[in-house]
C-alpha cells in the first residue's frame, strides 16, 4: 500500500447530480460532490464514494482481551488491536477524542498496515485475534471486513469494539466474519443520547446488538459507562439490563465502569464506587448472571463465580487472568453454562 491509495466505498448508492447516499450506518448521509459523510472518513468525488482511511492505523497494541472489555471471549489471550480516525458519534466524554474527532490525518502520526501484514503482525506478536477499537470499527468498514476475512482464514477471531451504530446491510457484510461484538449501550433513553453522543436513531444500537446475536451467533458484551447524573438513574440502568437480559440472554456480560471527566466533560466528577454497585445490584435483579464493576482497579467483581454454586472460573486482577474453574464453557464443579466461547464455531445464520 502507499499512501496514494484510495478504495471505493462498499454500500453506498448513486444519487442524482453526482449525489451518493452511503449505507455503512444508520446516518445514511446523502454525501454531494466533494463533501464528507458525518464520520469524515467517506468522500464523495464525482459521484464515487471514497474510504479515506482504509489501512491508516492510529494506533495499534497488542492487548490483553480484557482490556476491549471481553471477559467471556478467549479469557487470558492477547488480541491485536487497531484504530484508525474518525467517528459517526460525537460524545461529549469520548477518550480517545484526538482520533475520533478529526480528519484522516490531522490526529497525530499514523502509519498505512495492508490487512496481510496486520494479520502477519498479530500472528508474530503471538495474538489469537485481531480487534477493531480505539476509534469506530465501522468507519473504516472496508478495511475491517478485509483483515477479518482473512484473519478468520488463518485461524484468528475477530473484534468489534464498536458503539453498535451500523446498518444491517453492513453487519450482515462482515457478520460472517465476526466473532465477538463488545457494543456500548450508553443509556437508555432519547435525551441521553442525543446530549452526550449527538444521536437521534440510539435504538439502531439495540436492533444491531440482538441482530449480531441471534442472525449471525455473534458472542456479544455490553458496556455501559455510567455518568452521574446523565445515565445512573434507576429508570435507565434497569433499562439497559432488563433489555439484555430479554433479547441477548442471561449470559450476556454487562460492564458497569466507571466515568472519569474528560474532553468536552469535566464538569462532572468520577462516578461514586457506590453508583456502580448499585447498578451491579440492578442487573442481578433483572436477571443477568454476570455484571462487572469496571476502570476500578481491585474491585471483587473483576473475578468471574460460578452464579449456581459460587466457584472461582476465572480470576482476574486488572489484567492477570487466570481460567481455573472452568470445563469448556461450564462450571467445572457443576456444569452450570457461563457463556465463555473460546472457538470460533457459531451456529449457521438464522
Ligand atoms: S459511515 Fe460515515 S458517511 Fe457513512 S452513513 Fe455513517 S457517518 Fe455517514
Amino acid at each position: 500500500m502507499t499512501t496514494s491509495d484510495l478504495i471505493e466505498a462498499k454500500l453506498y448508492e448513486p444519487l442524482s447530480g453526482s449525489r451518493v447516499r452511503c449505507h455503512v450506518c444508520p446516518w445514511r448521509c446523502d454525501i454531494g460532490p466533494g463533501k464528507l459523510g458525518v464520520c469524515r472518513m467517506r468522500h464523495n468525488r464525482d459521484g464515487v464514494l471514497y474510504s479515506l482511511n482504509y489501512g491508516l492505523v492510529s494506533s495499534i497494541a497488542a492487548d490483553p482481551i480484557e482490556k476491549k472489555p471481553l471477559f467471556h471471549f478467549y479469557p487470558a489471550t492477547q488480541c491485536f488491536s487497531l484504530g484508525s480516525y474518525g467517528c459517526n458519534f460525537h460524545c461529549i466524554h469520548c477518550q480517545n477524542w484526538s482520533i475520533s474527532c478529526t480528519e484522516p490525518r490531522g490526529g497525530g502520526p499514523s502509519q498505512l498496515l495492508a490487512p496481510d501484514v496486520a494479520v502477519e503482525l498479530a500472528r508474530r506478536h503471538g495474538c489469537a485475534g485481531l480487534s477493531w477499537t480505539y476509534n469506530e470499527p465501522t468507519i473504516w468498514f472496508e478495511y475491517t471486513y478485509d483483515c477479518a476475512r482473512l484473519a478468520r482464514q488463518q485461524g484468528l477471531y475477530t473484534v468489534y469494539v464498536t458503539n453498535g451504530f451500523i446498518t444491517t446491510e453492513a453487519l450482515d457484510e462482515i457478520g460472517p466474519y465476526l466473532d465477538a461484538f463488545r457494543v456500548d449501550i450508553k443509556g437508555f433513553s432519547d435525551s441521553l443520547y442525543r446530549d452526550l453522543a449527538r444521536v437521534v436513531r440510539w435504538r439502531e444500537v439495540l436492533e444491531a446488538a440482538r441482530r449480531a446475536k441471534t442472525k449471525w451467533d455473534m458472542h456479544v458484551e455490553v458496556v455501559t459507562n455510567v455518568i452521574p447524573t446523565m445515565n445512573d438513574d434507576e429508570e435507565q440502568l434497569r433499562g439497559i439490563a432488563h433489555w439484555v437480559r430479554e433479547e441477548l440472554g442471561e449470559l450476556t456480560p454487562w460492564h458497569v465502569t466507571r466515568f472519569h471527566p474528560q474532553y468536552r466533560l469535566t464538569r462532572l466528577p468520577p462516578t461514586p464506587v457506590e453508583t456502580l454497585e448499585t447498578a451491579g445490584r440492578i442487573g442481578r435483579e433483572e436477571g443477568l448472571r454476570f455484571v462487572y464493576v469496571g476502570n476500578v482497579p481491585g474491585h471483587g467483581s473483576e473475578s468471574t463465580h460460578c452464579y449456581s454454586c459460587g466457584q472461582l472460573l476465572i480470576k482476574r486482577y486488572g489484567y492477570d487472568t487466570r481460567v481455573q474453574g472452568l470445563k469448556g464453557s461450564a462450571c467445572s464443579r457443576c456444569g452450570a453454562e457461563a457463556g465463555v466461547r473460546n472457538s470460533t464455531a457459531r451456529k449457521a445464520p438464522a
